[in-house]
């Protein structure tokens, strides 16, 4: 039996890590919006940021949104990451 990669050893070599910031640099491929994509466990290609929030954190409450709080939109360190509603997101990105 082949055993299952686990997503995380997928994202080896794919991001650097900023040893000032401690941000993940993701270096794979991204969609318009400069947010990486990657395919998670059950092959959905879906924003990266999402899946290493997942890995670690847990699964995503429906209808949440991950605010990247260091405000680098290319890391994808789930410490950096807050799920927060749409409002609050819209919030912590005054204009
Ligand atoms: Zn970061
Ligand atoms: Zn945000």
């Amino acid at each position: 039996m082949r055993a299952k990669k686990p997503a995380t050893a997928r994202l080896e070599g794919k991001y650097t890590v900023d040893a000032k910031t401690g941000c993940w640099h993701w270096l794979g491929g991204t969609n318009g919006n400069r947010y990486g994509r990657c395919r998670d466990s059950n092959g959905w290609l879906r924003p990266v940021h999402r899946i290493t929030y997942e890995l670690i954190c847990g699964p995503i409450t429906e209808g949440l949104q991950i605010h990247h709080v260091c405000g680098n939109r290319d890391c994808i360190n789930p410490v950096h990451m807050k799920a927060v509603t749409a409002s609050e997101h819209a919030n912590a990105h005054p204009r």
